[in-house]
């Protein structure tokens, strides 16, 4: 009976209960250091990977559930922000070393991968040792990034198509002590950026963005190569070239601009951008530009399914090996065309943040398919001989014949909906048939997982009798990649992993939306389409973590529904190992979202008003009627825009 009590959690279990369930979550493979199971069965953060500063983050729940906040929770752990940066710039310094680079390398954070204010200020002050700077897309990411606390050696890269004004305030940065380096895409607005700054008397630091030839690798390979929407082919570079000696302008140029697309999941691929990027500073070096830097873009994949290979959401390489094969490349090339080694700047984002954030949601109700308790119909008494058969069959069904039994039972079921269909059947009849039929399936389904080989019929066994689990969140708000495009993520419960799941099952968000169904799952061998969970507790909650929602989920998150964003809470290690939890930042209420889409709360209070009025007028209504959906609307008003 899956939903009948299950066992107490077992409070000494053995390490290897934990280790077990650890693994049927492929923890070890995706976790990277960060994630563990502490010996209460709680998901454990470690932000720093130091064994022993742990955050248990279950409890840290609790604790915002016993200050009366409800979850969803975005939980955010700045401090894996910086265990990211330092250790990308510790790759970065190893090869140098090991390679005997000529140059040096920065890094900048690409404001678009997660632009909250607090996870730039946390990069930006984190980074400020490694010169670490700010990429930005658009006027707004630049004035953001203008008012960060930068240090000096740091550069603010200006990205994306630029307008009068975005140009100028980029121009304005070196007012501000920035270094502020704008990028043309081509000569158009090479050339307006050129004719600005001489009109100003500036000479602002200006890059070139070059499409290469070779490809990236993965799903966003598009925005690398001969085709790519940015960039400038080999014509227009040659041409960009000219038309900035003509100006006079090469001391100016100072940034070679590249970026191989993002997730890069096969590194041959990158190794390949990484040669040509490198010939082509070499030969405009030698053509006379003292090119400082070169800038290689972001693309640095996370291992959202643990495989460790180049499938989608994962890589076949390290961060040692992507600095490395960059450092190495740019060291040979141009040791061999004779040129002085550039600075190598990155800009990692995806790489930098998916980490640092995850979702807790509660699971608010479970739906299985076929579920009956034990003896539920046993009194009605059907003479159909296709309900009779499934009687005989669910009686006789064992471990030697449940594949014949289950193919028995499909065709019972297909002539008992004829009979219905014909009016030969009750409902009760009807009702008793399907549950001795979802009864066989699950049985087929339990000693089928025994057999070395199963055939895929029975495997899909699985995912037809998989529970929905329904959950407290919106996909749309907190991981729009996993409805836009199957993007997979982590999802694990927050505790009681020191007790074997006896659930499979499917995650719902509460938006009326089908697509809002979780239902690929991060497995070793591909994905899987149902995830092994625990059976709820009656007025117990049951948490879920989805993790890796760092990069790119934030940012594109909508309204559907008018659910809008989740409670913030910031949580970090002391160094006594106590628990850091900030203030949580509050999500969305029913006024903000209302607001938000163009509608005026208050009118709308005062239009219920006007009519609740109109009614009692009418003596339709009474004082008192009045006054609760007054107080009503307004509790509504302020309310979590989730379920609370
Ligand atoms: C988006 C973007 C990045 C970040 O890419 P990641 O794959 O997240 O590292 C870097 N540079 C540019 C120009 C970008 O547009």
């Amino acid at each position: 009976m899956p939903l009948a009590e299950q066992p107490s959690i077992d409070a000494t279990a053995e390490p290897s209960a934990i280790e077990r369930v650890s693994r049927i979550y492929g923890l070890e493979n995706w976790g990277f250091g960060y994630f563990g199971v502490n010996p209460s069965g709680h998901l454990s953060v470690t932000p720093h990977k130091i064994p022993g500063l742990a955050v248990d983050v279950y409890e840290a729940v609790r604790d915002q559930v016993g200050n009366q906040l409800s979850p969803p929770f975005l939980l955010r752990f700045p401090q894996i922000l910086d265990e990211r940066l330092a250790s990308l710039h510790q790759a970065f310094a190893t090869a140098i070393a090991e390679f005997d680079y000529g140059g040096r390398h920065i890094g900048a954070y690409p404001v678009k991968v997660n632009q909250r204010p607090e996870v730039l200020r946390r990069l930006v002050e984190a980074g400020q040792r490694y010169d670490y700077g700010l990429e930005v897309g658009s006027k707004a990411e630049l004035i953001a990034a203008l008012s960060m606390p930068l240090a000096e050696g740091s550069l603010i890269i200006c990205n994306g198509l630029k307008d009068d004004l975005y140009l100028r305030l980029a121009m304005a940065a070196a007012k501000l002590g920035r270094k502020a380096v704008i990028v043309v895409e081509d000569l158009q607005d090479l050339q307006l950026t050129l004719k600005l700054a001489r009109a100003q008397d500036l000479l602002p630091p200006i890059g070139l963005r070059v499409k290469l030839g070779a490809r990236g690798s993965g799903k966003w390979e598009d925005s690398c190569g001969e085709f790519a929407k940015f960039g400038m082919s080999t014509i227009a570079l040659v041409r960009a070239l000219d038309l900035i000696k003509e100006w006079d302008a090469a001391s100016q140029l100072a940034m070679l601009h590249f970026h191989v697309g993002s997730q890069v999941n096969d590194i041959r691929r990158a190794k390949q951008a990484f040669k040509e990027a490198a010939r082509v500073y070499a030969k405009a070096r030698k053509a006379g530009f003292d090119i400082a830097y070169l800038n290689v873009g972001g693309g640095l994949g996370v291992d959202y399914d643990g495989s460790r290979t180049a499938s989608e959401f994962s890589m076949n390489y390290s961060v040692q090996e992507f600095a490395n094969d960059i450092v190495y490349t740019l060291g040979e090339v141009c040791a061999g065309e004779e040129v002085s080694a550039p600075t190598i700047v990155t800009e990692h984002g995806r790489a930098m943040v998916a980490y640092h954030s995850m979702l807790v949601t509660d699971v608010r109700k479970v739906v299985t398919p076929g579920l009956v308790a034990d003896g539920e119909f046993a009194e009605v008494e059907s003479d159909a001989p296709p309900v009779l058969e499934l009687v005989d069959i669910a009686e006789g069904i064992n471990a030697k014949n449940f594949r014949e039994r289950y193919h028995d039972a499909v065709q019972q079921r297909g002539d008992m909906n004829s009979l219905f269909e014909l009016g030969y059947l009750g409902l009760r009849d009807k009702a008793k048939g399907e549950a001795l039929f979802w009864k066989i399936c699950r049985r087929v389904a339990r000693l089928s997982r025994q057999m070395k080989h199963r055939p895929k019929e029975l495997q899909d066994l699985d995912q037809m009798l998989a529970s929905r689990f329904v959950c407290n969140f919106s996909m749309f708000q907190s991981i729009p990649d996993f409805w836009a495009f199957d993007q997979l993520f982590p999802i694990i419960p927050i505790h009681r992993l020191n007790e074997t799941p006896t659930e499979r099952g499917v995650l719902c968000d509460i938006t009326c939306d089908s697509d809002g169904t979780v239902d690929r799952f991060v497995d070793t061998k591909h994905f899987k389409e149902s995830l092994e969970l625990h059976a709820p507790r009656p007025d117990e909650p049951y948490y879920l973590g989805i993790l890796l929602l760092g990069a790119y989920q934030e940012t594109l998150g909508d309204i559907h529904n008018l659910f809008g964003t989740v409670t913030e809470l910031n949580v970090e290690v002391g160094t006594d190992g106590q628990r850091v939890v900030s203030q949580p930042i509050r999500g969305d209420n029913v006024r903000d979202v209302l607001g938000d889409f163009g509608y005026q709360p208050e009118a709308l209070r005062e239009a219920l008003a006007r009519r609740l009025a109109e009614r009692k007028q009418a003596g339709l209504i009474g004082d008192q009627d009045e006054h609760e959906v007054l107080a009503t609307s307004s509790r509504v008003l302020d309310d979590y825009t989730y379920l609370v």
